[in-house]
């Protein structure tokens, strides 16, 4: 008789590497910067009131204080012009003690991301998304690195995770996460295949993927027929849900504490891997939340450290 038993995918936890990374920065911060007197600073600018936006700054400053590092937060409203935006950016490019500057996306409509994206001093720019750091990344000469895209090569490699010859599927092409993690994975000899809304057949080139990144922003839109049995499932996204059905339905035993959320505040997270159908088939899988959202801020203190370092020459 066939065993009914599910198979239970290992979770890639990303707090235990998250914590380390920190420990990392609050350790060379110190070493570095102590005897010189100095705390190097990252400005966050936050314009408008999104709710989850105001989250991820909130959360950006915290892990400031918890490092070492020194933040400002310029929180702007709904209204601001381009030009009032770009005259902040202006000055903290001036300003000497400013060390990396962190416009949180998406901004509000009637300004241009890229225009404020290349407004930002490169060197300043620890989000690593002006053309100039994106070109360098491109060329494999990587000065910023984007934040979660960093932190997922992170996440494998700390796990030991081959990426050598491994075949790696991204699906999603943002200049934000796909894009640069799929050059990453190259860089470190994946054979990489990009995936995006106009892919004829998704689960068919999911499939062949020892590594699935999903940078999509549809809530658990790859399901059980996307993996590949044994696979590593790279789960990027963060969707909110407030449907107690379809929490159920996400997260059969464990869909009690989630429900428990919507109670309280009236939504909770999940990301775009069905989390259930994955770990009947994946081999290892990150959760949502606790899993990459946590490497990218640490990440984003380590760019800070680089900034601070690459402007005094130290490193
Ligand atoms: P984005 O700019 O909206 O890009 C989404 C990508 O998914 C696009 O390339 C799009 O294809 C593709 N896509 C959409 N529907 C698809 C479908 N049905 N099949 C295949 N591909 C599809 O999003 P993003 O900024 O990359 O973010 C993606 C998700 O990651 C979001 O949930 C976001 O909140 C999350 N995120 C998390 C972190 C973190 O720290 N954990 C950081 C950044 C983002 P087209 O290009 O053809 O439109």
């Amino acid at each position: 008789m066939v065993s009914a038993v599910t198979k239970q995918a290992e979770l890639l936890d990303g707090r235990p590497i998250a914590e380390q990374i920190k420990r990392e920065v609050a350790a060379e911060l110190a070493q570095l910067f102590a005897a010189r007197a100095e705390r190097p600073c990252l400005a966050a600018v936050r314009v408008g009131e999104d709710p989850a936006s105001a989250v991820y700054v909130r959360n950006k400053v915290r892990a400031c204080a918890e490092v070492g590092l020194g933040s400002e937060l310029h929180a702007l409203p709904e209204s601001t012009t381009a030009e009032e935006l770009l005259n902040l950016i202006a000055e903290l490019n001036r300003r000497e003690e400013i060390d990396g500057i962190l416009v949180q996306l998406p901004l509000p409509k009637q300004i241009d991301e890229s225009t404020i994206i290349e407004a930002v001093d490169p060197t300043k720019d620890v989000d690593g998304f002006h053309p100039m750091n994106v070109g360098l990344l491109a060329m494999g000469r990587p000065r910023f690195v984007p934040c979660t895209p960093a932190g997922i090569i992170e996440l494998l490699e700390r796990n030991k995770i081959e990426i050598a010859g491994a075949n790696a599927c991204v699906v999603g092409r943002s200049q934000i996460v796909g894009r640069p993690v799929a050059n990453l994975l190259l860089q470190r000899h994946a054979t990489v295949t990009i995936c995006h809304s106009r892919t004829r057949d998704l689960a068919a080139a999911t499939r062949q993927a020892d590594i699935l990144v999903a940078a999509i922003g549809k809530p658990a839109l790859i399901r059980r027929d996307h993996i590949k049995p044994g696979a590593t499932v790279i789960d990027v996204g963060i969707n909110r849900i407030s449907d107690i059905e379809t929490v159920a339905e996400l997260f059969g035993p464990e869909a009690e504490r989630r429900i428990e959320a919507i109670r309280d505040r009236g939504y909770t997270l999940v990301g775009d891997v069905h989390p259930l159908e994955a770990d009947s088939v994946a081999g290892r899988r990150t959760p949502v939340p606790g899993g990459i959202g946590l490497l990218t801020v640490a990440i984003l203190m380590r760019n800070t450290l680089q900034a601070a370092k690459l402007r005094r020459s130290l490193g």
